[in-house]
């Protein structure tokens, strides 16, 4: 036994010690269509079984509009729908002005903000372009909801680690509990008259970046997706710190954040990342995501875009190419 000064007792930096050959249990390592689908077989339901549980059953949504507030290019309805039972949403949904057919649709999912929904149609331009606006003022219906506890969903006491701590007492995961609440978004999106069903892509910056790759990866009725800033992996983030809300008990040991990101494939996502956010690097999760895609003979359907800035959502290039990839019939 070495002397008691040489010692190490930090639990962290113990851990730190034999991180560096760490590897993931289920992560990608092949390069054949028939590699992909194996190791999608094997990864979506543990993914799935980790980040639940879910109702076995839906909840009636019970919509109801709160309130409206007319533009020059949409019209913004103020709505609550139910995601469980005595879950109730507040969300905006953005309707451009003379929508006569069915039209496509983005479920805008906001930052790791306390102002959640507002962020995304009326932000500041701390976090670069509102997209729930700027979609909808381009002639995309788009739907931003409050994450739970966040806006409108946030505690007195705290937000996600707050909330963290009463769903891990109950046996549930944030992120999942977050992500069951954007696929009922789509359900609110596929039960409105003006919405093509077979259109609805995602679009979300930080944290909603995060809760959008997973909510992609679990529901195949996401057609394409935009995902900015938090396009990275776990042992860059998560070891280090950020939220409690983006890291799934367990979940570095079943994956890496990429492989998450592989499961959306062959479904079209566009990355985008200011090379200024450093402390969220994208780089090698895109190269990561990208080896999946072309295994899964789907290497074109998977792009990155790089501007010079820090941490907010650009738009320039990836709300157009949203904006074509879903009038593609
Ligand atoms: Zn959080």
């Amino acid at each position: 036994m070495p002397p008691s000064s040489e010692i190490q007792f930090s639990s962290a930096e113990l851990l730190d010690r034999n991180f560096v050959n760490y590897k993931p249990r289920l992560a990608f390592d092949g390069d054949t269509v028939d590699a992909w689908r194996d190791w999608r077989t094997q990864l979506l339901p543990e993914l799935r079984e980790q980040l639940g549980p879910f109702p076995d059953e839906a909840f009636p949504l019970n919509p109801r509009i709160v309130s409206t507030e007319a533009y020059d290019r949409c019209t913004i309805y103020k709505v609550i729908y139910y995601s469980r039972a005595e879950v109730a949403i507040p969300a905006y949904l953005s309707i451009p002005k003379g929508v006569t057919t069915k039209t496509p649709a983005v479920l805008c999912i906001h930052g790791h903000v306390p102002g959640g929904k507002a962020s995304v149609i009326s932000g500041n331009g701390q976090f670069g372009a509102p997209y729930g606006r700027d979609l909808a003022e381009q002639g995309v219906i788009t739907l931003c909801p409050d994450n739970a506890g966040m806006g409108e969903r946030a505690h007195p006491s705290g937000g996600c680690d707050f909330l963290w701590r009463r769903l891990n007492y109950l046996g549930y995961d944030l992120t999942g509990y977050r992500v069951y609440d954007l696929m009922r978004g789509v359900d609110y999106l596929q039960s409105l008259p003006e919405v093509d069903e077979r259109q609805i892509g995602i679009a979300g910056l930080s944290g909603g970046c995060w809760l959008g790759i997973v909510h992609a990866a679990l529901d195949e009725r996401v057609r394409a997706a935009v995902l900015s800033g938090y396009f990275t992996t776990f042992a860059q983030t998560s070891w280090f710190g950020h939220c409690i809300c983006h890291h799934p008990k367990g979940i570095g040991e079943l994956c890496e954040l990429p492989d998450i990101a592989g499961l959306i494939a062959p479904r079209p996502i566009f990355v985008e990342w200011g090379t200024g956010d450093v402390s969220r690097p994208v780089h090698p999760a895109f190269e990561m995501a990208q080896r999946i895609y072309r295994a899964a003979n789907a290497g074109d359907q998977i792009t990155l875009q790089e501007f010079d800035a820090g941490h907010l959502f650009s738009g320039e290039q990836s709300l157009p190419w949203l904006i074509q990839t879903l009038s593609r019939k």
